[in-house]
């Protein structure tokens, strides 16, 4: 789960971690109280999406950047209105982009120089890691490509925790004098502190800089959360925003599937994680592009095949169906009735292939014949893929 920027920096407020002060609106009639909050005087204006590249985005209305370095409080609140409402497109949105429906204020901090930081898990070591370098403020991933040698790690043991001399190589290896140093081996320690309370999946400053006084500021935070521990975090919950999420995903997590919305045209429904992605390979493998990982579960009712049939038919993309069940717990004629009534409840006027094998299936073939619907059927796995990729050619 992914948030705001503007609670991102609030958390890392609640954790020790310097941020500009800053202060949001989610309304033309909030910018007045937001700006109250905030002193005379230069004033950052950024716009609230969950993606990055803000700055050098474009607004679909042609007005450029989503970031804004304005003179006084007055230039930053006409600035906002430029940007609120508005639709933003950076690397990072796709070319549909995202409708910014917060904008948040801050006092402008003078940079003396721009660093990257981040802490989050690394799979092949099973370790937190912090990520660091000098070249912040660009893209990470060009410094990764083209210099990688500017991006340090340094590797956690979960059970001894962030060491001091850990902090050290990381306030070397980023050049910081002895004074910033200080501020940044606390500003380090305090961020992993919350990257492990909060179960966060990742935590991104990218630009951490230094200020001509010595201080040391995240001015950008990018925060991510592990799903699968939220139910310990209610607070974290609570800052979800579901404008910012696919409204098919949404749908799919009130009944418990596991749905990841996709740019091709051939929808999947398919029960097991592994098969799902199996099931994606094959359709790609002869030329198909899936619409969607669809994963109904091992043991799913009726009612959740309906939804997720229903979902799936929801997505304009969506030119042909390819249903591949291997029935293990899951009792095939389960999936075939929850697919007819899904189909009386919402129509099909799309290709569908059937790929139906395992536990009860003469039944579940038997009832998707006796309903009178055109199905494809697919012997196996290969051959309902070729089907259904020629049946949306
Ligand atoms: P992003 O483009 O989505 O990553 O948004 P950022 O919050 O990182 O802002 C983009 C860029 O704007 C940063 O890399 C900085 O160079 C610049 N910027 C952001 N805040 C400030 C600030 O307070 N003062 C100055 N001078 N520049 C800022
Ligand atoms: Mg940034």
């Amino acid at each position: 789960m992914n948030i705001h920027e503007y609670q991102a920096k609030a958390l890392f407020e609640k954790f020790g971690v310097p941020v500009p002060k800053g202060a949001a609106a989610k309304s033309a009639a909030e910018f007045d109280a937001a700006l109250a909050l905030l002193p005379e005087g230069p004033t950052m204006v950024k716009s609230q999406i969950h993606a990055g590249g803000r700055g050098k985005g474009t607004f679909t209305n042609g007005f450029k950047g989503g970031v804004k370095f304005c003179k006084t409080k007055a230039d930053a609140k006409a600035m906002a209105g430029n940007m609120l409402n508005n639709t933003l497109v950076t690397l990072q949105t796709g070319p549909a982009g995202r409708k910014v429906q917060t904008v948040y204020f801050t006092v402008a901090s003078d940079i003396k120089k721009e660093y990257y930081l981040a802490v989050l898990l690394d799979r092949a070591t099973s370790r937190p890691v912090i990520v660091a370098s000098t070249e912040g403020g660009v893209e990470i991933e060009k410094v990764a490509h083209e210099t990688p040698e500017k991006i340090f790690k340094v590797y956690i043991d979960p059970a001894y925790g962030l060491a001091d001399f850990q902090l050290r190589q990381l306030t070397t290896g980023l050049g910081l004098s002895s004074a910033e140093a200080k501020g940044a081996a606390r500003l380090i320690k305090n961020l992993y502190t919350m990257f492990w309370e909060t179960d966060a999946a990742m935590v991104e400053i990218n630009p951490l800089i230094t200020t001509p006084t010595g201080e040391v500021l995240a001015l950008d935070a990018k925060v991510s959360f592990d799903s699968n521990a939220l139910f310990r975090h209610p607070e974290i919950v609570a800052l979800r925003d579901l404008n910012e999420e696919d409204s098919k995903e949404i749908e799919a997590s009130k009944f418990n599937l596991s749905y990841i919305a996709l740019d091709g045209n051939i929808a999947c429904l398919v029960n097991g994680a592994g098969l799902a992605m199996s099931t994606m390979d094959i359709i790609k493998h002869f030329g198909g592009n899936p619409a969607n990982f669809l994963d109904v579960g091992g043991g799913a009712s009726k009612e959740q095949v309906v939804a997720a049939f229903k979902i799936i038919l929801g997505d304009p993309n969506v030119q042909g169906i390819f249903v591949n069940i291997f029935g293990g717990i899951m009792d095939c004629n389960v999936i075939a009735t929850g697919i007819v009534d899904a189909v009386k409840e919402v129509g099909l006027k799309l290709p569908l292939v059937v790929r139906l094998e395992g536990n009860n299936v003469n039944a579940g073939k038997a009832t998707l014949a006796a309903s009178g619907l055109t199905i494809v059927s697919g012997d196996t796995m290969a051959d309902a893929a070729q089907k259904i990729v020629k049946l949306v050619a």
